[in-house]
């Protein structure tokens, strides 16, 4: 890719990175020794806010911006308040951190104030130890690793060493757009799906039927979808493809109605509630729209509704509950839209299933649970020992980890998966792992 086709293409937003560590540590080098003249698109964007200069630059095809964070930095007094001003303006307004160090000046207490602040950072940070400017430095870049951020890139901005693994690992932890911030967001996405005649219209009346407020909008992209636009009282939120909810499903058949269109709702939606008949427990076809919902990325929700209906409710439930492990371990609830009994409930758990849906966890938070895990249980012998892990992005959460020889067994890889589930509370909520084995000894290291 070329700086001139870069330019030409339409500005979409780009992910964010901020290089940030107190002075004379080499940043400025580093920056463009990194991000230097080829790689670099050199044209500034104005920012948002006067106050940012955005820079654009990418590395094996992989466009990103360079946030200066350093410009509003005059106001803070005294060391700690710098940093953690520096840090905070860095985690608010970039999806990745690099903090650069000093090896051969070892930890300063201004890098410790930085570190401290940055392990509460949501996104991914990585830390580049520079001038190791030869390989008996190494050490000296290993002692950042007690600054809790992982495992230090050992760099040298003059000498260009190991500029490419650290450029790799960066596009690696980006993001592919930024972070969704407040003013791109959008109202709670919900879908509500199931085999025809478990009660969904009945339930969707309750949800929404007596509230007055229903706005009902044609959604534009499937032809004749009708989303429910919904004011709770915490805002509104939208159902999407009522229409389709409603519709007989003779015109098309069943299979049409409750795969196929269930599939296009759940792709517009973040959170699914899968419409159960309690009294039928799963059957086939509900299995397959979970899987869908899953496979979708999106939260579910399992609704076991006719509840009234049932008998023996406790063995019931504990078989819904039992299956529901498969699928994502999704929360399950019982109501009654006949009765309205237990529909109250939705709502909270809805918001709260959605909200976990687009957390961010610290990255140390992850490196602990992932070292945590394999304390408990090692990785089999062959796979070695796994180093560094990092949310990426959201919305479904995605974590990468790097290290070992080879990816985990899928039985390992379960139980990392569920370990990072239940750590942070990601019940209903699919969770996306990607291994990143280390490169064999001898590989590119540009
Ligand atoms: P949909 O095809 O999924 O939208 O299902 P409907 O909402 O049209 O409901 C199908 C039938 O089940 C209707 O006769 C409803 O009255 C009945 N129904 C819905 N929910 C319940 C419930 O919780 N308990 C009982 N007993 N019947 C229900």
């Amino acid at each position: 890719m070329t700086g001139s086709d870069v330019h030409h293409e339409p500005t979409l937003p780009l992910p964010r990175i901020a290089v940030i560590g107190r002075q004379n540590v080499g940043k400025s080098t580093l920056v463009n020794r990194l991000f230097g003249r080829r790689e670099t698109i050199s044209h500034d964007l104005p920012g948002v806010t006067r106050d940012r200069v955005e820079v654009e630059a990418a590395w094996r095809g992989r466009r990103f911006s360079l946030v200066d964070t350093a410009g509003y930095l005059r106001t803070a007094q005294g060391v700690e308040a710098l940093a953690r001003a520096q840090a905070d303006r860095a985690i608010e307004q970039a999806d990745l951190i690099l903090l650069v160090v000093d090896a051969q000046a070892g930890i300063t207490e201004e890098d410790g104030a930085l570190a401290k602040r940055l392990r509460g950072a949501t996104v991914p940070v990585l830390v580049a130890a520079n001038k190791v400017d030869t390989d008996r430095e190494e050490a000296d870049a290993a002692a950042f690793h007690s600054l809790g951020l992982g495992e230090p890139f050992a760099v040298s901005a003059m000498h260009g060493r190991s500029a490419g693994d650290l450029l790799d690992r960066i596009v690696q932890l980006l993001p592919d757009a930024p972070r969704e911030t407040a003013t791109t967001a959008v109202e709670p996405r919900f879908a509500l799906v199931g085999r025809p005649n478990v009660g969904k219209s009945s339930l969707f009346n309750r949800l929404a039927g007596q509230d007055r407020s229903v706005v009902f909008e044609e959604a534009g992209t499937t032809r004749d979808a009708v989303d429910a636009l919904v004011e709770w009282p915490d805002g509104p939120v939208r159902f999407v493809d009522t229409a389709g909810m409603r519709r007989a499903t003779k015109l098309r058949g069943v299979e049409y109605y409750s795969v196929v269109r269930a599939t296009q709702a759940i792709g517009r939606a973040d959170v699914a509630l899968l419409l159960l008949d309690a009294e039928q427990g799963y059957t086939v076809e509900d299995k397959k729209i979970a899987n869908v919902v899953i496979g979708e990325g999106r939260a579910l929700m399992l609704v076991a509704n006719k509840w009234d209906l049932v008998e023996d409710k406790d063995d019931t439930y504990a078989a819904l509950v039992q299956t529901a492990r498969q699928f994502a371990s999704a929360p399950v609830m019982r109501t009654s839209a006949k009765t309205g009994r237990g529909v109250h409930r939705l709502p909270p758990a809805l918001l709260d299933l959605r909200e976990r849906w687009t957390s961010r966890v610290p990255t140390s938070k992850v490196n602990e649970v992932v070292q945590q895990a394999q304390r408990e249980r090692p990785t089999p012998r062959s796979a070695g020992t796994l180093h560094y892990a990092t949310q990426v992005a959201t919305s479904p959460p995605s974590f990468v980890i790097f290290g070992g020889a080879r990816e985990p067994d899928p039985a390992y890889r379960r139980y990392i998966e569920n370990r990072l589930r239940r750590t942070f509370r990601l019940e209903g909520v699919p969770v996306r792992v990607t291994y990143r084995p280390r490169k064999r000894r001898g590989g590119t290291s540009r």
